[in-house]
């Protein structure tokens, strides 16, 4: 699946079918749900679900040759909350499990650009509006030249196990003051500038236990 997305800022091709867009009120994914599981809506225009919608973009195509599809990415204000009866805006961590593992690779992926899309109006610099660009995903600041991609943040996550000769094997687990009693999860964390990744682990395994 991964290998038949393609990353684009404009349709290859005239969108003529529906298209599955991703549409979020801040960091919530509109769905469809049912008792069991949740979808993405395949729309031509959100104007559908009488949605207003108040940033958008392109965001790529799969090119499977039986069920090739488009993506949009959407954005509606944070007051909009009236969706029809069997859809809502939920967080991705509640869909891991109840959607479609390509489409929830998919989100991971939306949910970025639209983070992206929504802190780069204006130029962190100068507070002046930025510039969509035409050749690649970015922006431009009219006034200091600065352009604004989209941001990744590189980290790392382990799992380490002790292994015991004479008995079951352990794991090194952290707790988060965030988390609820009893639930541990393994050593994670941003990888800092001029780290390497096996650097970022070591601190961060020094860091946390
Ligand atoms: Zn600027």
């Amino acid at each position: 699946m991964n290998e038949a997305f393609v990353s684009a800022i404009t349709p290859p091709t005239p969108l003529t079918k529906p298209a599955y867009w991703f549409i979020f009120n801040g960091r919530n994914l509109l769905v469809h749900v049912t008792e069991k599981q949740a979808t993405v809506p395949q729309l031509h225009t959100p104007a559908e679900l009488e949605l207003t919608v108040i940033r958008e973009q392109y965001m790529g195509y799969c090119t499977d040759p039986e069920n090739g599809f488009h993506t949009m990415i959407a954005d509606v204000a944070t007051t909009e909350t009236a969706v029809p009866p069997d859809m809502a805006f939920l967080d991705l961590r509640r869909l891991f499990g109840t959607m479609d593992d390509k489409m929830v690779w998919l989100a991971g992926r939306a949910v970025q650009l639209a983070e992206w899309n929504r802190t780069s109006q204006f130029c962190g610099h100068c507070g002046v509006p930025t510039v969509v660009q035409t050749h690649e995903r970015a922006k431009k600041c009219p006034q200091c030249n600065r352009t604004i991609y989209p941001r990744l943040s590189p980290a790392i996550i382990v799992l380490i196990e002790k292994v015991n000769e004479d008995g079951p094997n352990e794991l090194l687990l952290a707790r988060s003051h965030r988390h609820p009693p009893g639930r541990y999860s393994v050593l994670a964390g941003f990888v800092q500038p001029g780290e390497t990744l096996e650097t970022a682990v070591a601190r961060e395994i020094m860091e946390e236990v």
